[in-house]
């Protein structure tokens, strides 16, 4: 059964906001069960001034490891998409809305487990002083996960993917999908479809940062 927040203590987010202060204040944080069987918190890596933020959802196995967002085969599939799409990475900022790694232990493997609501809520406000810093034009959630976070239970995927919607959170906010999905889909046609999907939602974000 899950166990909720309690009286679990706020997250230390440092009075003066600066990905340096964020990344060393985070590992210290108690908000949530999730830092209990992790290796450490992983927070966003990018330019401080990066024009486009890019969320998902957790670290994973790799990322818990190293330390760092999006290294792990994921990451891979988010190179590839970038670069299809014309977006460097050292253009972008690339962070998750949960700072450590949920998962469940089988054999020597960790496999990954959604995180629950109440464990995303308490960590938004990581996210929010990453926002804060990077002051992003562009904004794209990936995956299910970040979409409802920062917009709301009603964002669909299906539905919304490659659309501009409506937020303060940037002038341009999207959504499409995780990298893992695209992982996940069974076939090699599939998998190609998805990522031309994911490549089509990319280009959109990309032309609109060359027009602005
Ligand atoms: S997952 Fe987020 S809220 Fe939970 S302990 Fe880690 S940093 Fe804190």
């Amino acid at each position: 059964m899950t166990s909720l927040g309690g009286d679990r203590p706020p997250p230390p987010i440092p009075d003066r906001l600066s990905r340096k202060a964020l990344g060393e204040a985070v590992q210290g944080c108690r908000a949530c069960d999730l830092y209990e069987g992790a290796t450490q918190a992983v927070m966003g890596e990018g330019g401080a001034k990066a024009s486009l933020m890019l969320v998902g959802e957790q670290p994973g196995d790799r990322e818990d490891i190293e330390g760092r967002p999006f290294v792990g085969p994921a990451g891979k599939v988010l190179d590839r998409g970038l670069e299809r799409a014309g977006i460097g990475r050292a253009e972008v900022y690339i962070t998750n809305v949960v700072k450590h790694f949920r998962y469940k232990a089988s054999g020597k493997r960790r496999i990954h487990q959604k995180p629950d609501r109440w464990q995303v809520s308490a960590c938004m406000p990581w996210l929010e002083g990453e926002l804060e810093v990077v002051k992003p034009a562009a904004l794209v959630c990936l995956g299910a996960t970040a979409a409802q976070a920062l917009l709301g239970s009603q964002a669909r995927i299906g539905r919304d993917r490659g659309k501009p919607i409506e937020s303060s959170l940037a002038e341009l906010v999207t959504i499409t999908t995780h990298p893992s999905a695209i992982l996940r889909e069974r076939g090699e046609a599939e998998r190609e479809a998805a990522m031309d999907e994911f490549v089509a939602d990319l280009s959109t974000v990309a032309a609109w940062l060359d027009a602005h």
